[in-house]
């Protein structure tokens, strides 16, 4: 079964798309975290940076090129922003297709909470 964001590169349910090529799409997360919470996905469905293969190199990098386009565009590429991908259960992982969240637009903070190790 196709993921949900394969349904909104799709078009078959509706995303805020900020930025689309031929390997990867990006749309605005639906539950903001930051100012800026866009997701980087791939256009074809890798469930998990653990199904990754050497034949995806392309579409990773140009994941980075999108991120870096995108923030310009946002106008947070000069104060910064946080590049995260989650994977699998201990990573928080809840959609089961590759992606890099883009958050920026205030202050992010230290990456973790030191609540424990
Ligand atoms: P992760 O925990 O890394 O798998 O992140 C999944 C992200 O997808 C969360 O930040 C959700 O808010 C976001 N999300 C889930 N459904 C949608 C949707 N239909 N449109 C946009 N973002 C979504």
């Amino acid at each position: 079964m196709a993921s949900i964001f394969s349904k909104i590169i799709a078009g078959e349910i509706p995303g805020d798309i900020v930025y689309r090529d031929d390997l990867v799409t990006a749309f605005r997360d639906i539950n903001p975290q930051a100012p800026t919470h866009i997701l980087i996905v791939p256009n074809k469905e890798i469930p998990s940076v653990n199904d990754v293969t050497a034949a995806d190199e392309a579409v990773l990098g140009r994941m980075f090129l999108a991120a870096q386009q995108i923030a310009a565009q946002e106008g947070i590429a000069d104060n910064g922003y946080r590049l995260i991908v989650n994977c699998g259960q201990h990573g928080h992982q809840e959609v089961l297709h590759v992606h890099m969240h883009l958050m920026g637009g205030r202050p992010l903070g230290p990456m973790l909470y030191r609540t424990s190790r």
